[in-house]
């Protein structure tokens, strides 16, 4: 709460000094016809899929950066300039920006908690899972992605977004949905394919967060974690401890570790169970651009390689 205060405080300076000072942005000038769309994305995933769909008409800023946990953030003074001069932003709403109100608060210090706002959420039309951690459980569960027919609807969520904010360029946002989504389904149907490969009583996914619901669901699997969602309690003592008995009773062979998540919480479980951790996967953030897994179609192919290899390794 302090700390939100003391950034009250400097954005205000900084509003101030900027008004005395120099003029402002360009930004602020009405948009040629080719100019591009300033747009800001709460995380990495959303940044791509929203690349994809604007291509070359958009320029993104993504705020928690790549790696990070997009629960909880804590937006800097460029963050909050960006997504004020914003033409468009997209978050992934399902209780996914919702750790100290981070996004919400954004929005307001932005300007953009009006009703007419360009704010758009990502996960509209996707069907909500809840937490199932006791006096949780009317709160939504935010992994949708890790479906790809979720990440089908985003892009379909973004395109129409595009159109209504730029309706010049249609047909540019439809062609680059079209194929982008061309795309995804392929994908999709890639990853049913391979995770049937894996036999069903095989199919066993223990990960630090609970972030399979979705995925499980969609592919067939059961998953278990060590706690439900970030920004809660993560890796008390009670929460290991469960999982090393569900590890135990269910005789499960191999752990993941997530990237964007310390992996010490895993580790210990896997000390106590003398289970190998075997790869690390994506959920919450792409990989590092450059790296393995820095798209989402990557980092959705790595998940399906490095989930088969460590479930069917002997
Ligand atoms: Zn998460």
């Amino acid at each position: 709460m302090k700390k939100w205060n003391l950034f009250l405080v400097f954005l205000i300076s900084s509003v101030l000094l900027a008004a005395c000072g120099a003029p402002q942005s360009s930004n602020q000038e009405a948009k040629t016809g080719n100019e591009k769309l300033h747009v800001v994305t709460t995380y990495s995933i959303l940044y791509d899929i929203v690349k994809n769909v604007g291509g070359d008409r958009v320029e993104i800023h993504s705020l928690a950066p790549v790696g990070s946990n997009p629960h909880e953030y804590d937006p800097l003074p460029a963050d909050v300039q960006k997504t004020t001069d914003a033409d468009a932003v997209f978050y992934n709403g399902l209780n996914l920006e919702a750790g100290n109100s981070w996004f919400e608060k954004l929005m307001h210090t932005a300007g953009k908690s009006g009703q007419d706002a360009p704010v758009f959420r990502m996960s509209e039309g996707v069907a909500a899972k809840h937490l199932t951690t006791k006096g949780k459980e009317s709160e939504e569960d935010p992994h949708a992605w890790l479906d790809v027919r979720n990440g089908i609807k985003y892009a379909e969520n973004a395109r129409d977004a595009l159109i209504k904010v730029d309706p010049a360029h249609k047909d540019t946002y439809e062609q680059n949905a079209k194929a982008y989504i061309e795309k995804l389904r392929a994908l999709h149907e890639e990853a049913v394919k391979q995770y049937n490969q894996i036999p069903r009583e095989q199919r066993v996914l223990v990960t630090s967060e609970g972030a399979f619901k979705y995925f499980s669901e969609a592919y067939d699997f059961d998953a278990a974690y060590i706690w439900e969602i970030n920004s809660e309690n993560q890796g008390t003592p009670e929460q290991v401890s469960q999982v090393v008995d569900t590890i135990r009773a269910k005789k499960i062979p191999a752990l993941f570790v997530e990237t964007s998540i310390d992996p010490r919480s895993m580790e210990m479980v896997s000390r106590e169970t003398g289970v190998p951790i075997v790869g690390k996967v994506f959920t919450d953030s792409l990989g590092k651009p450059g790296e393995d897994g820095d798209t989402y179609i990557k980092m959705m192919e790595w998940n399906i390689k490095t989930i088969y290899e460590g479930l069917t390794k002997k």
